[in-house]
């Protein structure tokens, strides 16, 4: 019997022949590996014996000086352990990558990927409004280190982009960009083409900076950030990948090259994803196609109702937007689905918004999102409760604002009781 689960599954290039349904059933685990359950088994243990003295000298060698980490036996579980690899490799086979790296949390993602490839004194470019996590570590953090950040003001319109770019790295590094499409709350949309080109054009003559897409929003299958050119892929696992609400996760994808420094740090900050974690994630990942389809078809009801409704003044769907615009284009382009988390402003302020928040019955009011039960919070005093008002106000959200992420229930239920709490406004 191979000893080590996940070992036995097929290299990363038959994948490319395979749908993500597949996918999302098979790839990374291998009953052959293990007494040939048809499920992955839970591998609980902190450490790893090794079978004679050398293989042991062999093991370190192969995880800290090998090209391929994934070829060395374990070791001791913060640094690899059979279930992260697992998961690692269906995350990989989703995104179309060539290697993953799973964490503790979408933060932990982000956090390892800046300190990976940020140096005191950089500078980064971000597009704006962005998770209020990565924020925080922007304005924490990167900048106690001595970074400068750049948000980009228009990331739909490719002279905006590149003159943002241009800027960055006029006097200092551009280490990377980061943008976040679309973007949390607003559904904003970053060209990645645009940035991509820009960021090509600085490398001509410069250090190129490393292009990084947070795929939160969308998720896996929804928008692949890695066919459109994107060196890496951040996900937070805990929303759509998940999905069901009960457990934190996060995960990197790119090219080998690009994913084995962040993966490296993460055995320093002992960030990785744990076993139970990795494990629900495998199984959760199975109904991910099937869950993200019913959710988008929900939201497009929900959405066309919350339009219609005289107690709303508009919705920010990215099944609405115009023909003809450039976020439009941006759209047809990258994004596969218009999602299922949208906001929607409603008739009135922050009384008028609570009111109808307390008379919901069935929607649940709580932050996060792509959970099999739908949720909505009120932007403004929750998610963005430390960006001051008129930084708030500039990307779209008000005291009329609320961000709406919907579940697998039935969209007639979910109308019912949106259409009972906006009669209380
Ligand atoms: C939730 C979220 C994160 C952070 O993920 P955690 O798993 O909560 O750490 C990052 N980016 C976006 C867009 C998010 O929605």
């Amino acid at each position: 019997m191979n000893d080590q689960p996940g070992r036995g599954a097929a290299p990363p290039s038959p994948h490319l022949s395979l749908h993500p349904e597949t996918l999302a059933i098979s790839a990374g685990t291998d009953p052959a590996s293990a007494y040939g359950a048809v499920k992955p088994p839970l591998v609980l243990t902190s450490t790893f014996t090794y079978p004679t003295a050398a293989a042991a000298k062999e093991a370190h060698r192969t995880f800290f000086e090998g090209a391929a980490p994934d070829q060395a036996g374990y070791i001791y579980a913060r640094l690899d352990h059979p279930n992260l690899r697992m998961v690692q490799q269906r995350l990989a086979a989703l995104d179309g990558a060539e290697e993953a790296a799973a964490f503790a949390s979408g933060m932990a993602a982000i956090a390892a990927t800046m300190l990976a490839y940020v140096r005191p004194g950089d500078a980064i470019v971000h597009t704006a409004p962005i998770y209020g996590g990565t924020l925080g570590l922007i304005n924490g953090l990167l900048a106690d280190l001595g970074v400068t950040a750049h948000a980009i003001p228009d990331p739909v319109d490719p002279v905006s982009i590149e003159e943002t770019l241009i800027d960055a790295a006029r006097e200092r590094r551009l280490a990377l960009v980061l943008a976040e499409s679309p973007a949390n709350p607003t559904s904003g949309l970053v060209d990645l083409q645009a940035v991509l080109e820009a960021a090509d054009r600085l490398g001509e003559t410069g250090h190129r900076p490393l292009v990084v897409v947070d795929n939160t929003f969308l998720g896996p299958l929804n928008q692949r950030p890695l066919m459109e050119g994107a060196d890496l892929c951040i996900t937070s696992l805990t929303k759509y990948a998940a999905g069901h609400s009960d457990i934190l996760g996060g995960a990197v994808t790119g090219s080998a090259r690009h994913v084995t420094p962040v993966r490296r740090l993460r055995t320093t900050l002992g960030t990785h994803l744990d076993p139970f974690s990795s494990w629900l994630l495998l199984r959760s990942l199975e109904t991910l196609p099937l869950r993200a389809e019913r959710a988008a078809a929900n939201a497009a009801a929900v959405a066309a109702f919350l339009a219609d409704h005289p107690k709303v003044a508009n919705v920010t769907y990215l099944g609405f937007l115009a023909e003809g615009t450039q976020a439009r284009r941006v759209f047809n382009r990258q994004c596969r689905s218009a999602g299922s988390t949208f906001s929607f402003r409603i008739v009135g302020g922050e009384a008028e918004a609570f009111a109808m928040l307390d008379r919901l019955r069935l929607i649940r009011m709580a932050v996060s999102l792509g959970g099999t039960e739908t949720l909505i919070c009120h932007s403004a005093s929750t998610t963005h409760y430390s960006v001051p008002p008129e930084v708030r106000a500039a990307v779209g959200v008000d005291d009329a604002s609320l961000r709406i992420s919907i579940g697998l229930e039935h969209p007639d239920d979910l109308i019912a009781d949106l259409s009972r709490a906006l009669s209380a406004i």
